[in-house]
């Protein structure tokens, strides 16, 4: 059954079925024996996405994305789930049109990424699943379904972690084009980001900050200014120094992967760190992410840093980005305007899960929610302690899928779907 894209998890699934039209899958789930989950492009790192069951993959759904211009001040495009950021990136700036933001990889699927509250970065950005006005999936019974932005569901299934059906189509809120130019800055004093963190991330439509924890100055910002904001694109900023054609392989040894720096360009070519067209690097790596809210960031950036050399031997890098508040019941940013933090690990399992409790320790203060799709080790305790509307997201779920077809025993763990004595 193959495993995610990094080699952190193999699949247990006894099948995996590959649709080409939205009733195949309606078939495939009618006649699956047993228990079904979908699973997009395994860009997750841990067991999300597994059943016992059957697989059930929607990247092959046939079908073009449209363009909904019926309400003038509410622009959508509907696309067939299974379609990967890029491609819908791609297909919607030829055509004039953008989406609010992107997150770092445009390889994922929209079905996926939504599903887990996957994020970009800016403080005015809400995770892609705010973008999601209308979701169109199958249910356990097989039949097609229709969650509307008017429908109270949609907090829930808008980051459904695949727990209630397989979705099929989705429409998301679109905007103009527009431009955004990227710069390297490198040098932050320490004090800088510490005393300023919240005022830094708002400083552009979307900034990342690149750190090993334990370094002198912080490694690297990335600034990447909307042209149409007149942003500006200062030399010197916050101690920083702008650092053309610095060398920015924090993530990947392979420089031509990455977006272009210094040249404005389309949103679909800078907002993500990788380029679609570019080498799709393979795995070999374990990423864990955990959001506080930003009006505490320096204090949890503070608490990573005090740990910093117990988290630096098995780090590659870790990003910090913000993400808007915003209403869905399973966002990381659910109620709160948000720092994330992530670590992109080695590929060194046992050491990665020994020093994960340490930063969910150091965290714990701030309330620290985890990222669905990657690496923690909350217990369904610590997960209710941190989202508030978990019940209510779970009484959506269980009342669309009362006999749990969906369910798998990660979510079962964490008390996203009831329990039912899986194995
Ligand atoms: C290199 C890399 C970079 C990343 N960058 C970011 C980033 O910038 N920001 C961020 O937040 N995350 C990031 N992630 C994490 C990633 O975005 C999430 O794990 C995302 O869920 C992966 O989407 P996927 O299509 O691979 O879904 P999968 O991993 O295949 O599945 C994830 C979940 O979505 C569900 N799902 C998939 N398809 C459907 C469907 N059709 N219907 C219902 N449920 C479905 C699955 O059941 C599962 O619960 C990154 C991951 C990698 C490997």
């Amino acid at each position: 059954m193959g495993v995610t894209w990094a080699g952190t998890h193999s699949f247990r699934a006894s099948r995996l079925v590959e649709p080409t039209t939205v009733e195949e899958v309606q078939e495939a789930v009618r006649t699956a024996p047993g228990r079904v989950k979908a699973i997009g492009t395994r860009h997750s790192f841990n067991d999300l996405a597994d059943t016992d069951g059957t697989l059930i993959s929607v990247l092959g759904l046939q079908g073009r994305p449209f363009i909904d211009l019926t309400d003038p001040t509410h622009p959508t495009v509907t696309a067939p789930a299974g379609i990967r950021y890029g491609e819908l990136g791609a297909w919607l700036q030829q055509r004039g049109w953008a989406l609010h933001n992107t997150g770092a990889l445009p390889h994922i699927s929209v079905a996926g990424a939504t599903s887990t509250g996957t994020h970009g970065s800016g403080v005015r950005n809400g995770c892609q699943s705010t973008a999601l006005c209308r979701v169109e999936f199958v249910d356990a019974r097989g039949k097609l379904r229709t969650v509307r932005s008017t429908d109270h569901e949609l907090a829930a299934v808008a980051v459904g972690l695949g727990a209630f059906g397989i979705l099929v189509e989705a429409s998301l809120s679109i905007q103009p084009t527009y431009d955004v130019r990227q710069d390297v800055y490198t040098g932050m004093p320490w004090e800088v980001l510490l005393a300023e963190a919240p005022e830094i991330l708002a400083d552009a439509y979307s900034v990342s900050i690149f750190t090993t924890w334990t370094e002198p100055t912080v490694q690297q910002v990335w600034r990447k200014s909307g042209m149409w904001l007149d942003d500006a694109v200062p030399d010197e900023w916050r101690g920083a120094v702008r650092s053309p054609g610095s060398d920015a392989r924090l993530t990947t040894k392979d420089p031509d992967a990455l977006t272009p720096q210094g040249d404005p360009g389309p949103w679909n070519e800078r907002l993500p760190h990788f380029r679609y067209s570019g080498p799709h690097a393979a795995g070999e790596e374990i990423q864990s992410e955990y959001f506080v809210p930003m009006h505490a960031a320096s204090e949890a950036i503070e608490a990573v840093r005090a740990i910093g050399e117990t988290v630096r031997p098995h780090l590659i890098v870790s990003e910090l980005r913000a993400v808007a508040a915003d209403e869905l019941w399973l966002s990381a940013a659910y109620g709160r305007d948000t720092l994330a933090i992530n670590f992109t690990w080695t590929r060194h399992p046992g050491q990665v899960s020994a020093v994960l409790p340490e930063i969910e320790r150091a965290l714990a203060p701030f309330g620290a929610r985890p990222h669905w799709g990657k690496w923690h080790a909350f217990d369904a305790h610590a997960i209710r302690h941190v989202h508030p509307r978990l019940d209510d997201a779970r009484a959506v779920f269980e009342s669309l899928d009362p006999e749990g077809r969906f369910s798998n025993t990660h979510l079962e763990q964490l008390g996203i779907r009831e329990a039912r004595g899986l194995a």
